[in-house]
């Protein structure tokens, strides 16, 4: 089901959390908070699943409003970053535990306790404690007890973050493909950015208690709107650039041809892999000479950084993939892109 947030806004004391924000989350998207520690992400889905009330603002699932209403009747799933299982209890009876506290009856609490534990793929597992579990079985049982009960929306707090880099990599793609399977509208809350372009549908980027951007994780990545996305996102590179009378972008000493949504802003961006490097000038639109100040060698990709002779102060990141020619410290070189890499960003 479609959520609605309007006008939310809630103070701890001095701080402002959340100021004054709107949002929908549309029906059966995964949709992430994304932003950086203290920026309200955690607030935000506290408020919605009911165990912080906010001072304004309103909460509609499909046009109900819930702002008033018990979390425990919210009817919603959560997970967190600890697994919150209940260690004396095994992995079956967790699951069931969720059931038996909304009474359902006891043959079809446990075929439905069974097949969330087939979902997860942990049915021969439902016997063990979480004890005799690792951290990513834990976490899949704690996504099964959320889901048992049919939730009209699933709350995922950083319930990866506490597994190591090979499990949450695993966890992500099973997370996404029973969200997919099921349909059901999640929200994610995290502060890493890959896993959120990798998951998410729609990621809302905040940053102070407010919403900086809203879009597909090809948006966000492509097309930030502003300095603060690019700079969260990562290797983004901003340049400063004049815009003469006519309407002409300047960087530094050269001319750049840029698309309709550069048009009169004095701060663009472009990623590292749209440039491409040569000896002489590509037919891109773009070509800027300049010199090679560093070559980083990051495995399957290598970034070099280079000054170009048209703004000296503003060196540039060029991401490389594949070993095959890896230019040197002080190596003369062409960069170019075309006009439709360069976006705008507002300050
Ligand atoms: P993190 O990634 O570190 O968890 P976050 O983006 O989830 O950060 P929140 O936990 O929502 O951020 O916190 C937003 C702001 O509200 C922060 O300045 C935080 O210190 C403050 N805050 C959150 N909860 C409380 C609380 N219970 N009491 C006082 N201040 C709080």
């Amino acid at each position: 089901m479609a959520l609605q947030i309007e006008g939310l806004t809630k103070s701890f004391g001095k701080v402002k959390a959340l100021s004054d924000l709107t949002l929908t989350i549309p029906e059966s998207s995964f949709t992430c908070f994304l932003g950086p520690s203290g920026c309200g992400k955690t607030t935000l889905l506290r408020v919605i699943a009911g165990l912080e009330v906010a001072e304004e603002g309103s909460i509609r699932l499909s046009d109900r409003d819930m702002s008033r209403t018990p979390p425990a009747e919210r009817n919603f799933g959560m997970v967190f970053q600890s697994y919150s299982l209940f260690p004396n209890l095994t992995a079956l009876q967790n699951v069931l535990y969720g059931l038996e506290c909304r009474g359902w009856a006891k043959p079809e609490r446990i075929s439905r306790a069974m097949e969330m534990l087939d979902l997860v793929q942990l049915a021969d597992q439902a016997h063990k404690l979480p004890s005799q579990m690792s951290g990513g079985q834990q976490q899949r049982v704690a996504i099964a007890r959320a889901l048992a009960p049919r939730p009209t929306l699933l709350l995922l707090d950083e319930p990866l973050s506490a597994l190591d880099a090979n499990v949450r990599a695993e966890l992500r793609g099973e997370f996404r493909s029973i969200q997919k399977e099921l349909a059901i509208t999640t929200i994610m809350v995290t502060h890493d950015q890959s896993e959120a372009l990798e998951m998410a549908d729609r990621i809302v980027v905040l940053n102070g208690g407010r919403i900086e951007q809203v879009g597909s994780p090809f948006e966000i990545y492509t097309h930030p709107k502003n300095r603060f996305v690019a700079d969260f996102i990562g290797n983004f590179n901003v340049m400063q650039v004049g815009v003469a009378a006519d309407g002409a972008i300047e960087f530094g000493s050269q001319t750049l041809t840029a698309g309709p949504d550069a048009k009169g802003m004095d701060l663009l961006g472009i990623r590292p892999e749209a440039i491409s490097i040569s000896p002489e000038p590509l037919d891109m639109g773009n070509a800027l000479f300049g010199e090679v100040t560093k070559v980083r060698f990051l495995g399957n990709i290598q970034v070099l950084t280079v000054r170009p002779d048209c703004a000296p102060d503003q060196p540039l990141d060029v991401q490389l993939h594949g070993p095959e020619f890896i230019p040197q410290p002080r190596d003369r070189i062409c960069l170019n892109f075309g006009a439709e890499s360069l976006c705008g960003l507002s300050q």
